[in-house]
């Protein structure tokens, strides 16, 4: 079984573009319902504690620069299938290589400046939707406390 939900950034450059509401408006019509969000900036000890897997690589240091810059949105989807569903939304890493439609397609400025994370697990969904928001934050469709399906690799 997999999980049923995702976790996502609008990073900075696409909040500065006013994008938020096309990259919602995808996310929306693509099935996806919104368990949580909020509008917030994360500091420098948030951002490289959230990257900290990428903290040996070159582009660590420019990368908590540019997504503690500005404003973000992040959220909570749920869908079922929601981690690799969103992966396919969102397309590829670099934009130059994402497939037409896909949101990094339309909205990304360069392999940094991406428009969007999306979780690539079923284990870091939740833990970075741990990280953001705390389980009173969090709603189904149906306005109850979202509940978590199981997974293996949590
Ligand atoms: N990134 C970068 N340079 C690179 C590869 C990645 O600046 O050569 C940034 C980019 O913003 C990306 C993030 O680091 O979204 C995390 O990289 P990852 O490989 O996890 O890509 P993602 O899971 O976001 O597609
Ligand atoms: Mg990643």
């Amino acid at each position: 079984m997999t999980g049923n939900i995702t976790f996502t950034i609008i990073k900075p450059c696409a909040v500065s573009h006013e994008y938020i509401g096309d990259i919602l408006k995808m996310i929306s019509a693509a099935g996806f319902s919104i368990a949580a969000m909020k509008y917030t900036k994360l500091s420098q000890i948030q951002g490289a504690y959230f990257y900290n897997v990428h903290k040996e690589k070159p582009f660590f240091e420019d990368l908590v620069e540019f997504m503690t810059s500005g404003p973000i949105v992040v959220a909570i989807l749920e869908k079922e299938n929601a981690v690799e569903d969103y992966r396919k939304l969102i397309g590829n890493t670099d934009p130059a290589k994402a497939e037409p439609g896909t949101i990094r397609k339309l909205f990304a400025e360069s392999i940094q400046r991406n428009a969007v994370h999306g979780s690539d697990s079923d284990s870091n969904a939740r833990k970075e939707a741990d990280f953001f928001f705390s389980k009173s934050e969090r709603f189904d469709r149906g306005g109850h406390f979202l509940e978590l399906v199981p997974v293996e690799d949590v």
